[in-house]
């Protein structure tokens, strides 16, 4: 055989290696699990603590779809990859769409075959289930929705584990009692990932990158409609959460509030109080403060990202242009906050500490309502 032909040979064989499945197994194993606890801020929050644990287990995540709710929809699925880029994940640690896990992996490595197909969840679960011994993984919403979206039934059953001696989600735990070559895919019911997000999972929100299309709509849309500097803000105020802020301010005394740390601290010996104010801020001070950063920042455009009230006729009178995206799009809306040249956010909403966090690693200023420090206090104690 001549040595050009040996190769175009080579080239061949190797064609078909690669066709079979572009996508290699990770003999390390795979950790799965469904985002079913709150909305969009919620999951990310958890999202980063998963991203850790998976990461000290060494295994390969499996990222979930992002789970959103809606009342003439219902429960909708997005891929990450269509919010967010794979690759800067993967920067951090090995990670797959659960999209790709699932057509090109599951179906040699995963199969449907009565016994593979198992999911894990804490004793203190199974409480719920019908028998009262299983893993009520697909019981109610979006249990059941969720992992329907994927086609996955488990149909090799539930793995129950004693929530105590593996310490929660311990990695060590976990990889001492759960090795790969006995559990090569771990399934669980819940996020592996504390919520609140402990104060050293934070800085993860770097991987976190917007997708080229989502940026590419952010940006296109402040270059339309803004002139930098511009000041974002996030007006957090639909019946759900005047709802939640009733809790805040009464006889208990609240630091660990949903996102509050971000403002609160997190050193236990020195954490600010929790107001109510700082959960639901009057209109008053809202305006207030946004003459007060607008004027500190020069900015003349002010972006309001909200949930339900932009509150336009109150802003009109400081002479702000103020700037709304058109449409419904919560990751459009973060994507600009996060862009902005400064920010106002509400101390205790997990959709402003997306925001939040981003900025801090990128270094830009962050405010809040009805808190009067500037948030380098967080930064600091971080060090
Ligand atoms: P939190 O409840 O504020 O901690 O944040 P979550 O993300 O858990 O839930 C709030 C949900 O309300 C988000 O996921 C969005 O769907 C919606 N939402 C909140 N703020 C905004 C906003 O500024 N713009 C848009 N479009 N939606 C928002
Ligand atoms: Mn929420």
């Amino acid at each position: 055989m001549t040595m050009s032909r040996f190769f175009v040979l080579v080239l061949l064989v190797l064609d078909c290696v690669v066709a079979s499945s572009d996508v290699e197994w990770d003999a390390n194993g795979y950790v799965l699990y469904c985002p079913c606890m709150g909305r969009f801020g919620n999951q990310v929050e958890q999202f980063l603590g998963a991203l850790r644990f998976i990461k000290e287990m060494n295994r390969t995540i499996v990222v979930p779809p992002w789970v959103a709710y809606n009342h003439e929809e219902g429960t909708s699925f997005t891929s990450y990859s269509s919010w967010f880029d794979m690759d800067e994940l993967n920067k951090y640690h090995r990670a797959i769409p659960m999209e790709t896990f699932m057509k090109e992996l599951a179906p040699i490595h995963w199969p449907d075959d009565g016994k593979s197909r198992k999911v894990y969840c804490p004793d203190g679960a199974t409480k719920r289930s019908d028998d009262g011994k299983s893993c009520p993984a697909k019981i109610g919403n979006p249990f059941g929705p969720f992992w329907d979206h994927s086609n996955i039934e488990f149909t090799g059953g539930s793995e129950v584990f004693d929530y105590g001696k593996m310490w929660g989600y311990n990695a060590k735990k976990w990889v001492e009692g759960y090795p790969p070559s006995a559990h090569p895919v771990i399934a669980f019911m819940g996020a592996p990932g504390s919520f609140p997000i402990k104060q050293e999972d934070r800085g993860l929100q770097k991987y976190v990158k917007f997708s080229s299309k989502i940026q590419d709509i952010a940006l296109s849309f402040i270059e339309k409609s803004l002139k930098r500097p511009y000041l974002a803000v996030h007006l957090r105020n639909g019946m759900d959460w005047v709802r939640s802020c009733e809790h805040v301010g009464g006889s208990t005394v609240y630091h660990d509030f949903m996102g509050s740390a971000q403002c609160c601290g997190y050193d236990p010996r020195k954490k600010h109080t929790l107001t109510k104010e700082m959960c639901l801020p009057t209109k008053t001070s809202i305006v207030e403060k946004v003459r007060r950063v607008s004027a500190l920042h020069n900015v003349s455009h002010v972006f309001i990202a909200t949930d339900k009230d932009a509150m336009l006729a109150e802003f009109r009178d400081t002479g702000l242009e103020l700037v709304k995206y058109p449409s419904n799009y919560p990751v459009v809306d973060m994507a600009i906050m996060t862009m902005a040249d400064a920010f106002i956010g509400n101390c205790v909403s997990t959709f402003t500490s997306f925001a939040v966090r981003d900025r801090e690693v990128k270094g830009l200023p962050n405010y809040f309502w009805a808190f009067e420090e500037e948030h380098p206090k967080i930064a600091h104690e971080e060090l």
